[in-house]
């Protein structure tokens, strides 16, 4: 799906648009018992009915404009629905998902910087790019993004796999992550986040690739790395357990479609790759 991000809104727009409204860390979606579910499509009237915040430009799909916006907490009529954002993976067509992953983004900084951090002035948002800025101290505030690492640590034919305290699923493992502090650099984050929850030195730190996370505002930064020194031992205000595990026993692990899952895929592969050659 072809999606256009920009934050300057065409003169004219199509009839109906894609709004992506939001509650919290829920989204609403259209639901049918046989289809998936779909971001609604809507005209100006049936968007009044809603009764949503100002809603605020994000880009195109195609000719239809796209918007996000805040809805107040009450009934929404059928068939329109609120979803976990999270949740809704696999249950609408995956770039729609992402879309959604990015207007979150776009309408938490419409809503969170409504005021100005430094003055309390009331902001405007600016039109040629998403900036929202103080008319009395000039403060111009953008989308936060929250950089942070995410690692696959390998100890010969093993990987570190944890159940974090803040986990959604309490059953599941995943690698390691954390956010990235000001002034450290990303291998140096990697390092010490490691260290801090699993008391364990690495070396090799190297690039793995990155993923935008919006729960609510990461940016993910993925890393492999090989065990050097150290007695595994986890940091309780953290970790709930952690292990090393052999390819052919992983525990319940993050889907593909997460940065998480991808490192862990790639381990197996890994693995795979090792023991046909052997
Ligand atoms: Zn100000």
């Amino acid at each position: 799906m072809e999606f256009i991000k920009t934050a300057i809104e065409p003169v004219t727009a199509s009839e109906k648009a894609y709004y992506f409204i939001f509650l919290k860390n829920d989204i609403l979606v259209k639901e049918s018992a046989t289809t998936l579910a779909e971001i609604p499509c809507l005209g100006e009237k049936s968007l009044a009915a809603l009764a949503v915040t100002e809603p605020c430009f994000l880009g195109r799909i195609k000719e239809r404009v796209c918007y996000c916006a805040q809805i107040l907490p009450g009934k929404v009529p059928e068939p329109y629905k609120f979803i976990n954002l999270r949740s809704l993976y696999g249950k609408i067509e995956n770039g729609f998902w992402r879309i959604a992953g990015y207007a979150r983004q776009i309408n938490d900084w419409n809503m969170n910087f409504t005021f100005c951090g430094r003055c309390g002035a009331k902001t405007q948002r600016k039109k040629d790019e998403y900036a929202r800025a103080c008319p009395r101290c000039r403060l111009v505030s953008y989308p936060r993004i929250s950089p942070a690492i995410i690692t696959a640590v390998i100890k010969d034919d093993k990987i570190l796999l944890a159940r974090g305290i803040n986990f959604p699923n309490k059953k599941m493992f995943s690698v390691l992550a954390g956010f990235v502090e000001p002034g450290e650099a990303l291998e140096s984050c990697v390092a010490r986040e490691v260290f801090e929850e699993a008391g364990i030195m690495i070396k090799q730190i190297r690039y793995f690739n990155s993923q935008s996370w919006p729960f609510p505002d990461s940016l993910m930064i993925g890393f492999t790395a090989v065990y050097d020194s150290g007695r595994l031992s986890i940091n309780p205000r953290e970790l709930i357990e952690a292990d090393w595990f052999t390819a052919d026993n992983l525990p319940l692990v993050p889907g593909k479609q997460t940065i998480a899952g991808e490192l862990i895929d790639w381990f197996v592969r890994q693995q795979l790759m090792k023991n046909s050659t052997s």
